[in-house]
């Protein structure tokens, strides 16, 4: 027997009915995000690296450890997408939408790739849910994207939550929180990781969404960038507050909320859930605004806010059985011999076109297997066409919920179908 070949550790298949949850939640995020003004894009599913080493920032975790990167067979160095908005931004300059329309509104759907390690709701290939502003500096925006995202859960009937909102400060209010992060850790260099001391020099802000155990520590206590922001930034994150409360959508405020990604500037957001359904995860998503990111890229000097949330993740929330939103079959036909099949498939197609979810078996199998696998599948009808049927031209049809049947004459069985299927 030749080996089995697995899929590739971390990256999972998506498989009925799990992935009509998938679709539900892309759906109604669709909906949602076109009813604010958003247009979807797609970027490639590969970047050159210097995109993401730059944009994200070579001190992070995804740039250090986390990145599928590889040469091409040009020997370019390729990454595979670990998130969105460098993307998006890439292509916002490649573009040059700015000239087109002074604001963008984009989002959208797809799988990224980071090296992680595995837990409950971590994956080395997982699905965002994106969106980005470009060309808007109020912080009513910030609020508007905000009040969006708990629209949206709220939608999916994900309402175990909380909105966690900081502002990690503009590119001004950097130097102060940086000297004071720098004099806190200072002393406990020691127990800081090797990464961690490195980056103690060179971005100390990441020490404090360091993963290992040690630097979370060593974080307890840590200043907050809350405590070093500037005029503008406190202006912008009382509008953020204030719009909010007018709105009527309920956050907290969470003095260490860093984000994981260095081009954030100013407020910055994460939805978590609550009650334990994601294990030692609990965000669903985060974003925030990042004013430089644009210009960092090339393009023009453009303020922006953008956001992403794991598709998986809510999936994991999502309440109801699992095939709640799997598209019901709601009629087999029960076939015996090529005669009967190929009649079925003549009524069926029809209604098929129509919409109707119709199962036809095409393994010549028993009447009774054939029977026993349409409730299974919990088909409402079964029309039944065995060789007494096709000799008298008659159907039978069973309602499966109350085991009623009825004979139907052929030619009014496309008629009564039609009816009972409500196509
Ligand atoms: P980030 O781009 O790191 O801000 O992540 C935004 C959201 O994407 C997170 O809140 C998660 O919901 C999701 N996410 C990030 N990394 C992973 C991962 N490795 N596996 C599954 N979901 C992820």
């Amino acid at each position: 027997m030749p080996e089995k070949i697995q899929a590739v550790k971390g990256m999972n298949d998506g498989l009925p009915p799990e992935t009509s949850r998938y679709a539900h939640i892309e759906a109604r995020a669709r909906r949602i995000l076109e009813a604010f003004g958003y247009r979807e894009i797609r970027t490639p599913i590969a970047e050159y690296t210097p995109l993401f080493s730059r944009g994200i920032g070579e001190g992070t975790d995804i740039v250090e450890k986390e990145m599928y990167t590889f040469s091409d067979r040009d020997g370019r160095q390729l990454t595979l997408r670990p998130e969105g908005t460098a993307p998006a931004v890439r292509a916002y300059v490649e573009h040059s939408i700015a000239h087109a329309d002074p604001v963008t509104r984009w989002y959208y759907l797809g799988p990224m790739f980071r090296h992680e390690r595995m837990q409950r709701g971590r994956y080395r290939q997982f699905h965002q849910i994106g969106a980005e502003v470009l060309g808007a500096a109020e912080a009513t925006l910030d609020a508007e994207m905000i009040a969006m995202i708990d629209a949206l859960l709220r939608d999916l009937e994900i309402t175990d939550f909380t909105m966690a909102i900081s502002s990690v400060g503009s590119a001004e209010d950097r130097p102060a929180f940086r000297a004071a992060l720098v004099a806190f850790f200072e002393p406990k260099k020691d127990q800081l990781c090797p990464d961690c001391q490195r980056r103690l020099v060179q971005n100390p802000l990441r020490i404090l969404d360091c993963k290992v155990e040690g630097c979370r520590a060593a974080s307890v206590g840590a200043p907050s960038p809350l405590d070093h922001l500037g005029e503008k930034s406190r202006a912008a994150l009382a509008t953020v507050r204030s719009t909010l409360d007018r709105l009527g959508v309920p956050y907290e405020i969470d003095q260490r909320l860093v984000r994981g990604l260095d081009y954030y500037t100013g407020v910055v957001f994460e939805p978590r859930a609550r009650g334990g359904s994601l294990g030692a995860q609990t965000a669903l998503g985060g974003g925030g605004r990042y004013d430089g990111l644009v210009e960092s890229l090339g393009g023009p000097a453009t303020p922006a806010a953008g956001f992403a949330m794991g598709l998986e993740r809510l999936a994991l929330c999502l309440p109801g059985e699992p095939n709640r939103f799997a598209t019901p079959i709601v009629a087999a036909f029960v076939t015996d011999g090529e005669d009967a099949r190929r009649l079925a498939l003549e009524l069926s197609h029809p209604l098929r076109l129509a919409g109707a979810s119709i199962e036809v078996d095409h393994r010549g199998a028993s009447l009774k297997s054939q029977l026993k696998r349409a409730d299974k599948l919990g088909a409402h009808w079964v029309v039944l066409l065995g060789t007494p049927e096709m000799t008298e031209r008659r159907a039978k049809l069973k309602d499966m919920r109350t085991s009623e049947q009825t004979e139907i004459p052929f030619d009014e069985l496309g008629k009564t179908l039609r009816e009972k299927l409500g196509r």
